[in-house]
């Protein structure tokens, strides 16, 4: 039925239609890491946090 595939690592995404063409096909995980993560703390790798409150890495 769903048939909204992550455009970043390629995963079903579980989100409404309308969440998911906001986060660019992805989840919002993979959005955040993808066009925000670097912004926030430049360089930093995918299991630390960037500072961001939304950051999936934070604990
Ligand atoms: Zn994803
Ligand atoms: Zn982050």
């Amino acid at each position: 039925m769903s048939d909204q595939i992550c455009q970043r690592c390629g995963e079903t995404v579980e989100l409404s239609r309308e969440d998911y063409e906001i986060f660019e096909r992805m989840h919002f995980e993979c959005f955040h890491f993808a066009f925000e993560h670097d912004l926030h703390k430049p360089g930093a790798a995918e299991d630390e946090d960037c500072g961001d409150p939304v950051c999936p890495a934070g604990a």
